[in-house]
């Protein structure tokens, strides 16, 4: 397990201000001077690996200096880059909402993949090719396979590019799956109208070892971190099994689907982190993600677009109108009895229709949930997953940049202050 002293701050990369508020067109344009602006900073930054500094290096070993002061013959190649999914898309040239291993189409992200039957996986190579080719016929198979035409500096240096990214627990599942799965639990307990055990179970859960006593509940927490998210992990099967107790004999059936979901995420989660793996450990990650693929539609409910929500309000005020009319022609011939009966009637269909509509415009399509896929492969190649979480970069991050910002006096010349803090006190630690 590597120590947050792996991480040595080489660059402060800038940060685009989020426009949210503005035209797709717009939005699409300023994305683009985004991502090339990020590769010129690159560029720069891992000139020293293009080798165009060293004429004779042509083998790729040349003198470099090292951190103690001598020279080593070395051939620095870049083996790995840690990011969240929208970060990857813009280093790789990729659209959003991608996986940045394979060309997995975007309308099956949410599919169950088996280990051995894996999409193609992605050709940097042949996209320098197309993008340099620059014809139409080329960026319409750039774009069949989300990718953006332009230079990428990382198919410029000596690097296998759809290796760079790496496997990261702490984005895609603790702060990723596990906050879906949360969200998507609640929405159900809203929906069986079981908030109320929910919220009183989840308080009742007791300060056991190094379990925090809980004084609020999951809907009065605004936001939830990844340190947080794991020991969450550890008592939401109890809690979602002990809310979901009794219940009718239509209710059971869909609520051990939930109990079963949730299991079989968690467990998928609890065998990615484990140290050392066999053939065994990895079949049983496996055989838990399939689980969670076979009963994950018992939430699909919780994962409507806003979109959807407004075309199924808009259906709602419709029916909401065919009922008045049908109650308004037939007001004189309905008894009070047969009036309550046609109105409950009208009730559970318009709920009924909400529902369908909802579930048609609602799937499980987005990266993070396919990422999942390809652990057993990056396993197999890569040993555990827990080396390569971001948590020891985001503490990094602190360290590096954060006390060095807080022991500076904060006025226009900080950066110098920082990274003379950074290389005085972190370099003495290490
Ligand atoms: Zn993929």
């Amino acid at each position: 397990m590597p120590s947050a002293h792996t991480v040595v701050m080489v660059a402060l990369l800038p940060i685009t201000i989020k426009n949210r508020n503005i035209p797709q067109n717009r939005l699409d344009d300023q994305r683009q001077t985004n991502r090339e602006m990020l590769n010129e900073v690159l560029r720069r930054v891992l000139q020293p690996l293009t080798f165009k500094q060293n004429p004779n290096a042509k083998s790729g070993y040349y003198n470099v200096l090292c951190a103690d002061g001598n020279f080593r013959r070395c051939k620095p190649v870049l083996a790995a880059c840690l990011a969240d999914c929208p970060e990857y898309s813009d280093l790789h040239h990729l659209e959003r909402h991608v996986c940045f291993w394979c060309e997995c189409a975007k309308n099956e992200l949410g599919d169950y993949v088996p280990s051995d039957k894996q999409h193609p996986r992605r050709d940097h190579n042949l996209y320098r090719t197309l993008s340099d080719a620059n014809t139409k016929a080329a960026d319409a198979e750039l774009s069949a396979r989300h990718v953006h035409r332009g230079f990428n500096v990382f198919r410029h240096i000596p690097c296998i590019v759809s290796n760079l990214p790496t496997p990261d627990l702490l984005h895609t599942m603790q702060i990723g799956m596990l906050d879906h799965l949360q969200k998507w639990i609640f929405h159900f307990m809203k929906t069986h109208e079981r908030v109320d055990k929910y919220n009183a179970i989840w308080l009742s859960v007791p300060a056991y070892h190094d379990l925090t006593p809980k004084n609020t509940s999951y809907e009065e927490v605004s936001q939830w971190n990844g340190k947080e998210m794991k020991e969450m992990s550890r008592y939401l099967l109890g809690v979602v099994t002990q809310s979901l107790r009794g219940g009718s004999p239509a209710q059971r059936p869909i609520f051990n689907r939930a109990i079963e979901c949730t299991r079989a995420l968690l467990q998928t989660y609890m065998y990615a982190r484990y140290k050392s793996h066999h053939d065994a450990t990895l079949s049983y990650m496996e055989d838990a993600l399939h689980r969670f693929h076979t009963f994950k539609d018992v939430f699909l409910l919780g994962r409507v677009s806003k979109k959807a929500k407004a075309k199924a309000n808009a259906l709602r005020t419709e029916l909401v109108k065919k009922r008045k009319v049908d109650e308004e022609s037939n007001a004189e011939t309905w008894t009070p009895s047969k009036k309550r009966r046609e109105m409950n009637a009208w009730r559970d269909f318009i709920s009924h229709e909400i529902d369908v509509s909802k579930e048609l415009d609602a799937d499980f399509n987005f990266p993070k949930i396919h990422l999942m896929s390809h652990w057993v492969e990056q396993i197999c190649h890569y040993r555990a997953l827990q080396q390569y979480s971001a948590e020891r970069h985001e503490q990094a991050h602190k360290t590096n940049l954060k006390d060095g910002w807080n022991t500076s006096n904060h006025n226009l010349n900080y950066l110098p202050q920082v990274i003379t803090f950074q290389r005085r006190i972190v370099c003495f630690k290490i």
